[in-house]
């Protein structure tokens, strides 16, 4: 079967519903000649259109988007984001690729909030900090890897053992806990909604228009079910989805990964800090983060290629949650939704040209807020001749190759079974 031309999601992103109701721009219609068309909603897909309305002011530039803004990964993801990652050890190479990645993060999100403030995008944008948390011994020992290497580096941080963990947080699940102040919060419908319906004057975003083909016709021709868009330039800023149109099927997989929100909880039972954010140990476990006063969210998860029925969706997110707060079993999940992301083999994106006129960012490998908006401005910088993407190469690397099927369907089940015992209770 050839990959969707988009992903389209069973259950509504549960962020978005949160929110008071949008009324989603007008899909495109008959024939539109622009010179660049943008294909994607997302945070790279915006960023890429924005970067280029503002280098090129004249131009007319089109973002076709398949299902509505809210609706799409960007809006589905757990709204952690930050402009530094933290190093993985003390091995200076580690730390000298962790600076240089952080200076791409920075300019990403300092971007971002810049237009957060500007546009008064009301995203709950929030530096909580981040704990990286243990439950299981291995993850005791991820935990205190990486406590090494945070002292190393000289950043604040705070060691939390059970008890502090269960102040902090409302829970005993987990036996350590490393506090460190860097990392945001923030609501992800409400910031990629924020983003769209800012965009500069010369940007028309059209949503409900999934492209279905894209060929070379003297200029690049999309075709949408309403209509046939004309561009000398056009940006794939679709992720995954980058493989419908016969690009990057053997350096892209697409993975579904699912999060809830609970129903209101007495904000007693959450702990002592009034907003946190927390990442698993094992890169399989299960992220957890407060939602305003009175609710959680966890995420958990991961299918290769295909969606996991809703209802052993909604029972396994609901053991995560009841694990983790046992006393809270009376307590159920409003909202809950999937979503798709992108991993490569060697963790690195795919962010250039992939033809005359035609460029891509895919392989966010599960994190994109900000990576996807400082990639999607730096290829609008490329287009416009105003830089070129050596140092993002440079620093990122690039996707490599994946082994094709029936291997690459074999060895991610094995990895992902062998990987899920390692992970134990971190899930
Ligand atoms: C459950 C979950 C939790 C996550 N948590 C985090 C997190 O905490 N922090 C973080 O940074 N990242 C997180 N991510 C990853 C993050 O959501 C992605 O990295 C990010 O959305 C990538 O942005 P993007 O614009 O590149 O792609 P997307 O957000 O996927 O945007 C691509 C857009 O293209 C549209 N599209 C696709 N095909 C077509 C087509 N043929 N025609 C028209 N439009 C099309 C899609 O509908 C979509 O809206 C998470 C992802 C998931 C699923």
């Amino acid at each position: 079967m050839p990959p969707p031309a988009f992903p389209e999601h069973a259950d509504p992103c549960g962020w978005n519903a949160l929110l008071p109701p949008r009324t989603p721009r007008p899909p495109a219609q008959g024939d539109i000649a622009v010179k660049y068309a943008v294909v994607g909603a997302g945070y790279t897909g915006l960023a890429a259109a924005r970067r280029l309305a503002e280098l090129d002011p004249s131009a007319s530039i089109a973002v076709l988007e398949a299902t509505t803004v809210g609706e799409g990964a960007s809006a589905r993801n757990s709204g952690f984001a930050s402009p530094g990652d933290l190093p993985a050890s003390t091995d200076p190479a580690e730390l000298r690729h962790t600076a240089a990645l952080n200076r791409f993060g920075e300019e990403g999100f300092f971007w971002l909030q810049h237009l957060i403030q500007t546009h008064r995008i009301a995203c709950d944008l929030e530096r909580t900090g981040r704990i990286k948390a243990a439950a299981t011994e291995a993850g005791a020992r991820v935990v205190h890897t990486l406590h090494a290497a945070v002292r190393a580096a000289g950043l604040p941080h705070t060691l939390l053992d059970r008890d502090a963990m269960a102040e902090r947080i409302g829970t005993a699940y987990y036996g350590c806990g490393l506090y460190t102040e860097e990392g945001h919060l923030l609501q992800p419908a409400a910031l990629i909604r924020g983003l769209a319906d800012t965009l500069p004057e010369n940007v028309t975003l059209y949503e409900l228009s999934p492209v279905q083909t894209l060929r070379r016709a003297g200029p690049w021709e999309l075709r949408t079910p309403t209509a046939r868009i004309t561009a000398a330039t056009v940006v794939l800023a679709t992720n995954a989805a980058v493989k419908h149109f016969g690009y990057l099927r053997n350096r892209v997989v697409t993975i579904h990964t699912y999060a809830a929100i609970t129903e209101a909880i007495p904000p007693a039972r959450l702990g002592a800090m009034a907003n946190w954010g927390l990442l698993p140990a094992h890169r399989l476990g299960t992220t957890v983060r407060r939602v305003g006063a009175d609710r959680l969210m966890v995420r958990s998860l991961y299918a290769y290629e295909r969606g996991i029925p809703a209802a052993t969706v909604r029972t396994a997110l609901r053991g995560c949650f009841h694990r983790r707060y046992p006393e809270l079993s009376h307590v159920g999940l409003e909202y809950v939704w999937g979503g798709t992301t992108a991993l490569t083999m060697n963790g690195a994106p795919f962010c250039g040209r992939l033809d005359d006129g035609l460029y891509a960012f895919a392989g966010c490998n599960g994190a994109g807020i900000v990576k996807g908006t400082v990639l999607g401005k730096r290829l609008a910088e490329t287009i416009t001749g105003q830089r070129d993407l050596a140092d993002v190469a440079a620093t990122y690397g690039s996707a490599s190759w994946v082994a094709p099927e029936p291997f690459r369907t074999i060895g991610f089940h094995v990895v992902s079974a062998l990987e899920r015992r390692r992970a134990g209770l971190e899930m």
